[in-house]
């Protein structure tokens, strides 16, 4: 059943915080040491059995803000955005990717934000585009221009860039076409994503990309495991923050189980390393597809957030929604910022604690006796 856009944004927003939360406390691992100290993710492992989100949710809940203001409308979005991503700098959000920060930074700096970004091929635009790809999807030109919009902030590598937008794109099609199969799915992305590009003069490095989006439909034949596709790619010890890494691999696992979101994300963790993005990528990608109900409850119960809990997330998600179907801005969706300090003190504690214990468990386990 196709959920209606308001219930997809919802599903978006809520699938990139439970998959980021989910997947935070294994960043940075390969799959085997995953494995050492959890045979299967089940469910959260941050603290006390709970999770919470970073980064990657705090930016897609910008763009979310940043649309609502601007209803849609490119200039007024990118000066949007430059701005919450400039105060959400100022709470030292901990996690933040190098070329974000720099992004950030620089538009601290007074740089325009067509040009505030730093030559970077990072996640960092992917890990903020499904909740375009919901919102905008059925319109390519304006998709395609927010998605530059927000990627030019902080990244100038068109590598960033054509992720994100595959990305988006992704989203779209999980929301509009929730029934459909991986090979119709991977048939669509491709039209649509070559329609969007068909402007961008041929390059190496866009052929590069080509290369490996091929890949794909490749391994959706020979009916390899995520696992095996990220071997072939030459990721078994984890999925970099590299776009080209990202990308395949959230694309792939999201075509795996277009309708599951639960396995969807597990399985992206298992491949390890940007475990918390490649998450949140998949999860806003599924989310959009399965709505709320589609995520296991106790995974969204499990999540311990304040000020942008799951009841604001929600809100936000329908404020959202109101914005797109009058087709007019709407003022943000209020937040009690004062609260972020002590939440991003608690989380930068925990992070940290989260750090050590990891290092105690490697000094324990792995060190010759
Ligand atoms: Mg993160």
């Amino acid at each position: 059943m196709n959920l209606d856009q308001t219930a997809a944004i919802v599903g978006s927003l809520w699938g990139t915080a439970v998959g980021d939360a989910l997947g935070l406390p294994w960043e940075g691992l390969s799959p085997r040491s995953q494995r050492q100290r959890i045979p299967q993710v089940q469910g959260h492992h941050l603290i006390l059995g709970r999770g919470m989100m970073s980064d990657d949710t705090e930016q897609s809940c910008l763009v979310a803000q940043a649309l609502i203001l601007s209803g849609g409308e490119s200039g007024r979005f990118s000066a949007a955005l430059a701005l919450r991503l400039k105060l959400w700098f100022l709470g030292l959000p901990a996690g933040v990717g190098k070329a974000t920060a720099l992004g950030c930074f620089r538009l601290w700096l007074g740089f325009n934000p067509d040009c505030s970004g730093v030559f970077s091929a990072g996640n960092g635009p992917a890990m903020r585009s499904p909740i375009l790809g919901v919102c905008y999807g059925h319109n390519l030109d304006q998709l395609r221009d927010l998605v530059r919009r927000s990627t030019r902030l902080t990244h100038t590598d068109p590598q960033a860039e054509w992720g994100a937008l595959a990305v988006a794109i992704a989203a779209h099609l999980a929301a509009s076409q929730p029934q459909a199969t991986a090979p119709q799915l991977w048939q669509q992305l491709q039209q649509l994503l070559q329609q969007a590009l068909a402007s961008t003069a041929p390059s190496a490095t866009l052929n590069q990309f080509w290369q490996l989006l091929d890949r794909l439909p490749l391994a959706l034949s020979q009916d390899l495991t995520p696992r095996q596709f990220a071997a072939d790619l030459g990721l078994s010890r984890g999925v970099s923050g590299y776009i080209n890494h990202t990308l395949p691999l959230a694309l792939y696992s999201w075509l795996c189980y277009p309708q599951d979101y639960a396995q969807a994300v597990t399985t992206v963790i298992h491949l390890g390393g940007d475990t918390d993005t490649t998450a949140a990528i998949v999860g806003g990608i599924v989310g959009a597809a399965v709505g709320v109900e589609g995520i296991p409850e106790p995974w969204r119960s499990g999540l311990w957030e304040w000020p942008r809990s799951g009841s604001w997330i929600t809100r936000l998600g329908h404020r959202l929604g109101r914005s797109l179907a009058t087709n007019s801005p709407l003022a943000p969706e209020p937040l009690f910022w004062p609260a972020l300090i002590p939440r991003n003190l608690i989380f930068l504690v925990i992070v940290l604690a989260h750090g050590f214990l990891r290092l105690g468990w490697w000094l324990v386990h792995c060190l010759p006796r």
